[in-house]
């Protein structure tokens, strides 16, 4: 009977939008009891828009968007197109090429262009490499974090000239999917590596209480770890290359299937469609084909 039953839970799985790498991986979803997600692309739609900019007064709105824009438009991050695309309308010109480009990830790009030495990203990135923000520009950065918006900071010749704000809407279906979460038994953790003020803002708005912000990449996966160590059972759902580490840790690892190869490879369970209330029915099935089995 065992073999049966795993065929109706994957089978029904695929009804449900929901791809199942082996049945194996069912037996964690018994005992999850976590489970953390990802803002950017996951809780939210990861379709970022430009909205306001701000520059220092020496410093022109055009020569933010076009030296920025032009790095952006390399990478692929959903904040880089945002920046690319909002800079590409709003000077209504064609963004010269970057002569180097640098992804660094979680913290912003790094390259050149018209032969400036330009940098894009957290505020962080900036200051790590010794360019103070002025007070005007650390105003914007209030003004952009209480808004909930993702203040991008840019800055070349070793100066910092601008601060882009960005924003992204959350998804209509997550509120109602933390709700399902939750009656499922699961606490849930919102995990990012963008700011807490922006994070917090996104949690509010989706219900959910523990926040943890401004997490690199490549220490996603010691979060996970961390809960695993007070004896937690953790659930992870992701969406990109810096969620690929975390969800293969995670005891079970789901990917959004609108998301990259790396998160789908690194995962259990995707959900083809991109619906973060799938997750829940993801577990309940699972939980249903397990208690099938016994
Ligand atoms: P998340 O965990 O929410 O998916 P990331 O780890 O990809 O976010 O990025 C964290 C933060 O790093 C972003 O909120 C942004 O401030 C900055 N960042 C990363 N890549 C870029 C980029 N290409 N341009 C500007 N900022 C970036
Ligand atoms: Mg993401």
């Amino acid at each position: 009977a065992t073999p049966t039953a795993l065929m109706v839970g994957t089978g029904r799985g695929a009804q449900l939008g929901i791809l199942i790498k082996g049945p194996e991986v069912l037996e964690s979803t018994r005992r999850v009891d976590t489970i953390v997600l990802d803002k950017t692309g996951t809780v939210t739609t990861g379709r970022m828009t430009l909205q306001t900019i701000h520059t220092t007064p020496t410093t022109t709105e055009t020569d933010v968007l076009r030296l920025a824009g032009a790095l952006e438009h390399a990478s692929e991050h959903p904040i880089a197109q945002a920046i690319a695309t909002g800079a590409t309308d709003r000077t209504g010109a064609a963004l010269p090429t970057p002569e180097d480009f640098t992804n660094i990830p979680g913290l912003g790009v790094q390259g050149t262009v018209d032969g400036h030495a330009v940098l894009v990203g957290r505020p962080r990135l900036l200051t790590d490499a010794g360019i103070d923000l002025p007070g005007t520009l650390t105003a914007a950065l209030t003004e952009a974090a209480t808004q909930g918006r993702t203040a991008i900071a840019v800055g070349w010749d070793g100066e910092a000239r601008g601060v882009l704000e960005v924003a992204d809407a959350v998804k209509d279906s997550s509120a109602e999917a933390i709700t399902a979460l939750r009656a499922l038994g699961l606490t849930p953790i919102l995990l990012t590596g963008d700011n807490r003020a922006v994070a917090e803002s996104v949690a509010r708005e989706v219900g959910i209480e523990e926040v943890r912000a401004e997490v690199l990449p490549e220490e996603k996966a010691h979060v996970i770890e961390g809960l695993q160590a007070q004896g937690r059972v953790v659930a992870m759902v992701g969406d990109g290359v810096n969620d690929a580490a975390a969800l293969a840790t995670a005891d079970l690892g789901l990917a959004m299937g609108t998301g990259t190869d790396a998160a789908i490879e690194a995962s259990d369970l995707t959900l083809v469609r991109g619906d973060l209330k799938v997750t829940a029915d993801a577990i309940r099935l699972s939980r249903r084909t397990l208690t099938t089995i016994k």
